[in-house]
């Protein structure tokens, strides 16, 4: 039978291999406190299953009718008509996949589309598309500061940029979150001569603050760094054009690499990157996360060409999609809860929670009312920090807010979040 074939196909326990040389020991500890939390009688906050997703803010998972208010579908656009038909246009045309690298067979029109595209939106002349947006940040970190040169990141940095530290060879120095003065001593200790990349976000995605990207965009030149900035949590809805916190700051000369994502603001997946360096197309030659995998299938680079020429002039998304950040914003810290930000400076509103218990309770008490948040939790968060994690879409109606407020504020209530 087909059941007998699975169990005889690989070996079933470990019998064979002696607990201290099973490689999967290691993670014993991780395993007991997943199951001391299952064991709660909570649902597994990292287990969810979208059913079936009705629009950008409305879902069904385990059966029910759910307003999403945890994915990063920022602008809506998932669901947008024209997104869709160059999608299924491009699937028709050419097929489900590329079999192939971008190096090799894997360019197709709309990977040229989309590079193009992103040129447009962003004013620049290079623009290099990867898989995903943590393989951009792992190439372009691993790539661009090589053997004797600098990495200087922010300590609350996203893990794309930590793991692209430890894929490259260069030397790595951490600074204090979002510290400019910070920045300038730590510059300031290196040696002058080797090369350095400054690597910054526009929105930190967990607490969802803002850099101040202008005085540190000028410390690092005044240290003769090259900078490097993760517009991930920002494309779409900050400054003239949408282009990110870089150009809301009025940065945008001294930047010289922006690493983004499809896969939030556009609404499909993949990564980039994208500079006016005369040399910047040198990085398809060298940069081992771009060359050693699969191009994106053509249906995803066709919906995201299309989305971000409609988010070029998504004027009225952005206005709305602020309006909605602070309405969230505003409404959450009446009903007394302590958020991540003073003023809704991003479209990402964290709710700080005592300890995991806490956290759960009201994750669970907002689900089981149609609410779907993200749960946080360290290692991700900074500080040690349990959060409940809103992001807000451009689509989502005061109607919806409303309800929205009235679930935190039975949920916070019930679980002494708030008094
Ligand atoms: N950078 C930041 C700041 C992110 O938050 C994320 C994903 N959450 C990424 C990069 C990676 O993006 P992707 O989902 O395209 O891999």
């Amino acid at each position: 039978t087909d059941a007998g074939l699975v169990t005889e196909s690989l070996p079933a326990d470990p019998a064979t291999i002696a607990p201290e040389r099973d490689l999967m020991s290691k993670f014993d500890a991780l395993i007991a406190e997943r199951q001391a939390l299952i064991d709660t009688g909570v649902t597994d906050p990292f287990a969810i299953v979208m059913q079936q997703v009705k629009s950008p803010t409305e879902a069904v998972i385990a059966g029910r009718d759910t307003i999403l208010l945890g994915t990063y579908n920022y602008m809506g656009m998932t669901f947008d008509p024209d997104v869709i038909a160059a999608g299924h246009a491009a699937l028709d045309q050419f097929g489900s996949g590329t079999n192939g690298s971008r190096m090799l067979n894997g360019t197709f029109r709309d990977h040229i589309e989309v590079e193009d595209a992103l040129r447009d939106f962003y004013g620049v002349s290079g623009a290099i598309v990867f898989s995903t947006g943590y393989m951009a940040n792992l190439g372009m970190i691993s790539t661009l500061a090589g053997k004797g040169e600098y990495v200087i990141l922010d300590a609350d940095s996203h893990a794309s940029i930590y793991d692209g530290c430890q894929q490259g060879n260069a030397e790595i120095v951490r600074f204090r979150h979002n510290s400019v003065e910070d920045l300038d001593k730590r510059l300031g200790r290196l040696p002058k001569e080797p090369g350095k990349l400054v690597v910054l976000e526009g929105v930190y995605s967990m607490l969802g603050d803002i850099a101040p990207l202008k005085e540190m965009v000028a410390v690092a030149k005044k240290h003769g760094a090259m900078v490097l900035s993760d517009e991930a949590h920002s494309m779409g809805f900050y400054g003239p054009n949408g282009r990110g916190v870089y150009e809301e700051q009025g940065c945008e000369a001294d930047v010289d690499f922006v690493v983004g994502t499809f896969s939030k603001s556009v609404g499909t997946v993949g990564g980039f990157c994208i500079s006016n360096h005369p040399k910047f197309e040198a990085i398809r030659l060298a940069c081992r996360p771009y060359i050693f995998t699969a191009s994106l299938p053509p249906s995803v680079v066709a919906t995201a060409a299309a989305s971000i020429r409609k988010l070029k002039h998504a004027h009225k998304k952005r206005q709305q999609l602020w309006e909605n950040a602070r309405s969230l914003h505003g409404g959450l810290k009446a009903l007394g809860f302590k958020l991540g930000t003073e003023n809704p400076d991003s479209a990402i509103i964290a709710i700080i929670l005592n300890d995991q218990e806490q956290a759960v309770a009201m994750w669970q008490a907002l689900l089981d009312g149609g609410l779907y948040v993200n749960m946080a939790r360290p290692p991700a968060t900074p500080a040690g920090t349990y959060l409940l994690r809103c992001s807000l879409c451009a689509e989502h109606t005061p109607a919806q807010i409303a309800t929205v407020l009235t679930m935190f504020a039975a949920a916070g209530r019930a679980t002494g979040a708030i008094g």
